[in-house]
């Protein structure tokens, strides 16, 4: 019984999905070409575009594809600050994932940007005093805000109408990985500058993703060559996978009730099978699927092997370089101390998740705890 509940590092690709990515490998075309041929591929990949617009809220035009989510939030974020020559100073969240965070602080080493973290509540949510202080203060000085729609290792869903509100006419990127088709988003109507996306946390394949941008908005060009996609990232258009992801958002299979029922069954589990355990963000709106708990008097890089060897696939929610398990900034920017970071897992439930994979986990977590604390005791 092997159960998978890391859909938020990556979930299944949906049968749809993947026959029409295999449709689209058969055919031939460049869709850059000017013969039918290459004609056919670029209307399937404008009729791609469309569909990813129209989820979105947004122009065609201002979808840009990239080669995954992390290309689309470095673009953004050297992309907004490269524009703005006269302003240096660049404002995340203090929870943003990597592929924000660093390329904000490559720009602060090579580029002599200065870089503000917005701190969060306990709950892990912005402060959105700090940023109306912060805008007030120094407001314009800032070449672009970045705060993500929800955060990968809580799943806490950050309050970016009222990010763009105080941001005024600073451009605000959103990163909405994690968020694309679980929670309604409204590009338009949220008012943002930019926005990254990735297919595979939707059913789609691995690296594709895609950057929304205004449309009237020059941005150096990240890739220089065949001038695709507004001059802003040259490179052949990769058809088999936009038009994979356009059909995962057609077809998408995900049910954001049943998702949060299972998850609801889970937490209410884990209160009985281990009564001491906290559950990160659990007093704010959270993605239906995260669930991140810190189980104290345990090191989270045993309990996951732990894990792993009852067949469970979770994770630790936070970066790990060379097997070195670092403590995880979100946690640590809500309390946290380097302890409870390192004590914690993330359970992500997805769109294939079934009541019997929570009771098969919350059949286990009792035993694999124990030995965890038994481990770290010694
Ligand atoms: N942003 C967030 C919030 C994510 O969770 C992820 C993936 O884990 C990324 C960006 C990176 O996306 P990709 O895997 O497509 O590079």
């Amino acid at each position: 019984m092997s159960i998978y509940l890391d859909h938020a590092a990556t979930t299944p690709m949906i049968e749809p999905a993947i026959d029409a990515m295999q449709r689209s490998l058969r055919k031939i075309g460049n869709p850059s070409s000017l013969h039918t041929d290459g004609r056919s591929t670029r209307k399937d990949v404008e009729e791609a575009r469309e569909v990813i617009a129209r989820a979105l809220g947004c122009a065609p035009s201002e979808v840009i594809f990239t080669g995954s989510g992390t290309e689309a939030n470095n673009a953004a974020i050297k992309g907004l600050f490269w524009n703005a020559p006269d302003k240096n100073l660049i404002v995340v969240s203090a929870i943003e994932h990597h592929a924000v965070l660093d390329p904000a602080h490559w720009l602060v080493e090579h580029e002599g940007a200065e870089l503000i973290e917005i701190p969060v509540t306990s709950a892990g949510v912005v402060d959105c005093d700090f940023l109306a202080d912060l805008v007030a203060a120094r407001g314009n000085e800032i070449a672009v805000i970045s705060v993500m729609a929800a955060n990968n290792e809580t799943g806490v869903i950050q309050p970016i109408d009222r990010v763009v509100e105080i941001a005024g006419n600073i451009p605000v990127h959103c990163d909405a990985v994690q968020s694309f088709m679980k929670v309604p988003l409204d590009y338009a109507g949220l008012g943002l500058f930019a926005m990254t996306i990735s297919a595979h946390k939707i059913g789609g394949p691995l690296g594709i993703g895609a950057l929304i941008l205004r449309r009237a908005f020059e941005m150096p060009a990240l890739l220089h060559g065949g001038g695709q996609e507004r001059e802003i990232r040259s490179g052949t258009l990769n058809a088999p996978s936009i038009v994979a992801f356009a059909t995962a958002v057609t077809e998408n299979i995900y049910n954001a009730t049943s998702v949060a029922a299972l998850r609801e069954k889970f937490e209410a589990g884990i209160a009985q099978v281990a009564p001491d355990a906290q559950i990160n963000g659990q007093s704010a709106a959270r993605l239906p699927g995260i669930s991140n708990i810190t189980f104290p008097g345990t090191q989270a890089d045993f309990l996951l092997l732990l894990m792993d060897g009852k067949e469970i696939s979770c994770s630790t929610g936070a970066a790990c370089t060379a097997g070195v398990h670092r403590p995880s900034h979100v946690l640590m920017a809500m309390g946290h101390d380097e302890i409870g970071a390192t004590s914690s897992l993330r359970f992500s439930l997805g769109a294939t998740t079934t009541a019997g994979d929570i009771e098969y986990a919350l059949s286990v977590i009792p035993d694999v705890v124990a030995m965890a604390k038994a481990a770290n005791a010694l």
